[in-house]
């Protein structure tokens, strides 16, 4: 099991502490129990019954959490009864007080029964975050045709990748098994019988030294049996010949992006801190950046901080329930997509019902295993970045787009400003792209953009952005980043572009881009900062093209000399 935050000896004793305070504090809460009962039964005033019926959910909730399952089994019975006489059910058993005697005895009772720790179930990573960290990418292309295994290599190569072709994945050459693959690129298999043999000589390859390689399918048919079998094997993508090199290595970067992302973020709004904490500490242990907040009046500011991914909330809860604080969240638009899961042991449909319609958008329901936890946040983070990105995403780069790269921009300024360490931006734009639609056509213009896009991505580091910010102009940010390195990087690019042969039938051109970096200054505004870059493009532009100008804020234009 990957516990990549705690070491599994720590994370058990932390997991036990908690275990042992919660059995500790249980006799305080049944005697607790027991005197706000008073004998009284149905009897009760409304709001001591609301306390009791409260005090006991939440047995319900945490007795399997940390580990007495028994518990749970009968304060839920204890629980129901008490539902009961809220609904004004009072027609209960004639002996209801004995039962709940008896309830609360076999609730101690069922305490002392187990000792044995609280397993930690081991949920395996998923396949894409085990690629290869930034740096070198090792990509196989495993195609009969030879002519396009050719023409894919040499285009990937052209990004970066360090690509080897190879005929058939069976009789896999041992470089092949010593080095293994990032990225596996591979035609289709035709039918089970290949598609078996070829399973395990993927299964041998990927097994090497236990890293996964993400599997990409080319197919000549674009019909549902071929994709059913890809799924099968596991594939990433299937792509349909014939195909374009941007497009796959568009896929490859964001492959290879998924290993590189951020812990999932996960904020928790428990009451409840003893609970809170074990689900923070299972979280954590699992990968996830996780906090917690008991009080929901704390809860925007925790999510104005965090940023989460998802926020997992209790129903029931002291000041407001779930759903109205869901609600409250919705007001901000900020939060409208964000996926609000709430853990509840309510079986009763129709509260469900009224808490997804208030803004919720799941339910878990308690108790929740650590396992269940883990995977439960773990994919609803990964559908809620996927869906974040692509609405972020320009559809023919897949950069960012306009108002996003705009907002990173805004981000890093305020950071630069904050820790004192300057940022720089550029912006990118073709040459005489104009002339690249008029001679060659529009969908090859397309084709120049969506390569110059996956160029810049692939050559930045992780902590850079880069967005379409219009038709051929792009803007990278690049946050602590000295103008020395700034330009280093884009005259870097620049000269790789300049150098990258695009093809149209027989024939073959080049396309050069200009860019005017800006940098800031202690106490500039990221508009001040656009304004300053554009100059200098314009500059750039005005000075014959295919060259980088850099401005500082505040100072006039500057000429970068061409690399030696
Ligand atoms: P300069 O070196 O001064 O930048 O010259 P230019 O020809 O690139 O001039 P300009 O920036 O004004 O022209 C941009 C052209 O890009 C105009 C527009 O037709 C074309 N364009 C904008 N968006 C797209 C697109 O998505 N695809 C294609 N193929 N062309 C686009
Ligand atoms: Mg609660
Ligand atoms: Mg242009
Ligand atoms: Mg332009």
């Amino acid at each position: 099991m990957d516990q990549p935050n705690k070491n599994d000896a720590e994370f058990a004793e932390q997991l036990a502490v908690l275990r042992r305070r919660f059995a500790d504090q249980l006799t305080d809460t049944l005697d607790e129990l027991n005197r706000l009962m008073a004998g009284r039964g149905p009897n009760l005033p409304r709001d001591l019954l609301l306390q009791i019926h409260l005090r006991l959910h939440k047995l319900v909730g945490a007795g399997s959490t940390f580990g007495f399952p028994e518990l749970s089994v009968q304060a839920c019975a204890l629980e129901e009864m008490v539902k009961g006489w809220l609904e004004g059910n009072k027609s209960a058993p004639r002996d209801q007080w004995k039962i709940w005697l008896e309830g609360l005895q076999a609730l101690r009772a069922s305490i002392l029964v187990q000792d044995d720790l609280i397993e930690f179930n081991s949920v395996p990573e998923p396949v894409t975050s085990r690629l290869a960290a930034r740096g070198v990418v090792r990509v196989a292309m495993v195609h009969s045709d030879e002519s396009f295994s050719l023409m894919m290599c040499r285009g990937l190569r052209q990004f970066g990748y360090i690509v080897s072709a190879h005929q058939d994945l069976r009789s896999a050459p041992d470089e092949l098994l010593s080095n293994p693959p990032h990225i596996v690129l591979m035609e289709s298999p035709s039918d089970d019988d290949e598609n078996d043999s070829i399973r395990n000589a993927v299964a041998s390859l990927v097994g090497q030294k236990g890293r996964q390689a993400a599997l990409i399918y080319f197919t000549r048919r674009a019909d549902f049996p071929i994709h059913l079998l890809a799924a099968k094997m596991g594939a990433e993508a299937v792509f349909i010949q014939p195909v374009d090199v941007p497009m796959v290595a568009a896929r490859i970067e964001s492959l290879v992006r998924a290993r590189e992302q951020q812990p999932y973020r996960v904020l928790i709004v428990e009451d409840d801190e003893a609970l809170a904490e074990h689900y923070r500490l299972v979280l954590q242990a699992a990968g996830m950046l996780a906090e917690r907040v008991s009080q929901p009046s704390a809860v925007l500011i925790a999510l104005q901080a965090l940023q989460p991914d998802v926020l997992l909330m209790d129903l029931y809860m002291p000041d407001c329930t779930g759903e109205e604080l869901a609600r409250l969240i919705r007001f901000d638009n900020a939060w409208q997509s964000l996926p609000i899961v709430l853990m509840s042991t309510e079986s009763d449909l129709s509260r469900q019902g009224q808490a997804l319609s208030s803004g919720a958008d799941d339910f878990l329901l308690k108790p929740i295993s650590d396992a269940q936890l883990v995977v439960g946040m773990r994919v609803r983070a990964a559908r809620a970045r996927k869906v974040a990105e692509l609405m972020n995403q320009d559809s023919l780069t897949g950069l960012l787009k306009h108002a996003s790269i705009k907002d990173r921009l805004t981000q890093e300024v305020d950071r630069a400003r904050r820790n004192g360490k300057p940022a720089s931006i550029a912006m990118v734009d073709i040459d005489l792209f104009k002339r690249v639609n008029d001679n060659w056509g529009h969908p090859m213009g397309d084709q120049v953009i969506k390569t110059l896009g996956n160029l810049l991505r692939q050559r930045l580091r992780r902590p850079d952005s880069v967005g379409r910010y219009g038709g051929e102009e792009f803007m990278v940010v690049l946050p602590e980043c000295s103008e020395s390195d700034a330009i280093r990087l884009l005259d870097d690019i620049r000269q790789r572009f300049a150098d990258i042969v695009f093809r149209s039938g027989e024939q073959e051109f080049k396309v050069t881009f200009s860019a005017g970096i800006a940098v800031s200054t202690p106490g500039c505004e990221a508009h001040e900062m656009l304004a300053e870059a554009d100059k200098a493009l314009y500059e750039a532009k005005k000075s014959g093209r295919n060259q980088i100008r850099k401005l500082v804020v505040g100072k006039g234009s500057e000429h970068v000399d061409p690399a030696p």
